[in-house]
């Protein structure tokens, strides 16, 4: 089975992802890692044709051979990455990564364009959501910064996602869209997995 995650930026995508895959023992992949690597090749100055990236178990990211995934939440990756996930060369280079995985076994695939562009044929596509207030306020919790300038970073990049020709960020037509404004991310685990074991025993049937 294959789950998909998409959504804004901060909306908890990598959080619920993570879990969700613990909780079934499928495989997490957090292609905005894979982006974030990719902006970190570019800082190395490593030209795209030598950029490996891979993603072993646990969701941990490799660039080049070496575990890159503590250094990927750094803020400055933040904006690199989003404009990095506008080129077409490097969208192709990690969603044939990103499809190779998932041929493999069962994932829980969070991203951008997962349910739209990468496995359009998933069995289960979760459009996660929340309102920028409340991504920016839990952005804010987790690093610490000034509020205002985390709130218009998430506008910016949710701006740029949205507007780009190539996979930009929207919902699936068949996505089920989940808002967790004011939720725990237990609560909407809990919801989720619901709807995973609903989806798992009807393909069982
Ligand atoms: O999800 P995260 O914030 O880590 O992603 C970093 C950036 O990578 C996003 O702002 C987005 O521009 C890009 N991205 C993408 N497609 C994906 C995942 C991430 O364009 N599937």
């Amino acid at each position: 089975m294959r789950i998909a995650i998409d959504g804004p930026a901060a909306a908890g995508k990598t959080t619920l992802a993570r879990s969700l895959a613990e909780a079934l023992g499928y495989l997490f992949v957090p292609t905005g890692a894979m982006y974030r690597a990719a902006a970190l090749a570019r800082q190395r100055q490593i030209p795209l044709e030598s950029m490996e990236i891979s993603v072993e178990a646990g969701g941990r990211v490799s660039l080049c051979g070496e575990d890159v995934t503590d250094v990927l939440s750094r803020p400055d990756l933040d904006e690199m990455s989003s404009r990095m996930a506008v080129d077409s060369r490097i969208r192709r280079r990690l969603v044939e990564i990103q499809r190779r995985i998932a041929a493999n076994g069962s994932v829980v695939m969070e991203g951008r364009d997962i349910g739209t562009v990468v496995l359009p044929d998933a069995e289960l596509k979760i459009f996660l959501w929340a309102t920028e207030e409340e991504r920016a306020r839990r952005r804010h919790e987790d690093q610490g910064g000034e509020f205002a300038e985390i709130l218009a970073g998430i506008r910016r990049r949710d701006e740029r996602d949205s507007t780009r020709p190539d996979s930009p960020l929207r919902e699936a037509s068949d996505a089920v869209v989940v808002d967790t404004t004011g939720k725990r991310p237990a609560e909407v685990l809990t919801a989720v997995l619901e709807l995973a074991e609903e989806r798992r025993a009807r393909l069982a049937r």
